[in-house]
């Protein structure tokens, strides 16, 4: 299939900033494979995956980056203005259509500020935009263990992790959607409360499932761009 390239308002993200809602953008997108079969709600990922992976790079917190007191800290609404509008330049965060789960070619991807880890373009623009929002406020970069996942790390992690790992197919990881944040980060109560403050202005949000009473395991490092899984009918509740 021809890639037809949407692109995501850079404005529906921006014009977000400092609101209470996300429009949800048009991508047009078809339907994940699991249209037509019973949508299997993604269930646990474990949070460390670059443990498992040996090939994987490994990311660490060194303990002297940990977030600062909580005085101080500035809001998105506060900073947002004075930050660049281009904050992840090789990416155009253009959304290309795509195969499956776990199977987008890395050429579809972009790639986050760490080199390392990469999301769909709009879920990447997004999340750097947050990024430098939170670098603004703490003075550090967040910290990722694990953003897009291929399908057969995700194979690989079901098999080491069962019952933790999402079901290999089903994993927003798969689509390029979510994020696992590192220890030091949900470790940190003010780091934690910056992004549940902040990070739904940019589409980022850990879903119900995975809070405190979810229907899901308690997983506070796992992050979603909701109006990418919202399209993609992926937003697990
Ligand atoms: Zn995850």
């Amino acid at each position: 299939m021809k890639p037809r390239p949407h692109t995501l308002a850079r404005a529906l993200v921006v014009g977000a900033i400092g609101g209470a809602t996300i429009a949800v953008p048009m991508f047009g997108l078809t339907a994940p494979s699991a249209v037509g079969t019973p949508v299997v709600r993604a269930t646990a990922d474990a949070p460390s995956t670059a443990e498992i992976l040996a090939s994987a790079p490994q990311q660490t917190t060194p303990t002297s980056v940990l977030a600062p007191a909580a005085t101080g800290l500035r809001d998105v609404d506060q900073v947002s203005r004075s930050l660049t509008r281009d904050p992840l330049p090789s990416c155009t965060g253009v959304v290309v259509e795509t195969s499956g789960n776990g199977q987008i070619p890395a050429k579809d991807l972009c790639t986050l500020w760490d080199g390392v880890h990469m999301l769909r373009g709009d879920a990447a623009v997004a999340l750097t935009e947050l990024n430098s929002n939170f670098k603004a406020a703490f003075g550090r970069n967040l910290c990722l263990t694990d953003a897009y996942r291929t399908l057969a790390v995700q194979r690989r992690l079901a098999y080491t992790k069962p019952g933790l790992a999402a079901m290999p197919g089903t994993s927003n990881h798969g689509w390029g959607l979510a994020i696992d944040l590192c220890g030091s980060e949900t470790g940190s109560s003010s780091a934690m409360a910056w992004l549940h403050k902040n990070g739904p202005a940019y589409g980022w949000d850990n879903p119900a499932w995975a809070r405190p009473g979810g229907s899901g395991p308690h997983e506070p490092w796992h992050w979603e761009y909701v109006p990418g899984t919202t399209a993609m009918g992926t937003n697990y509740s």
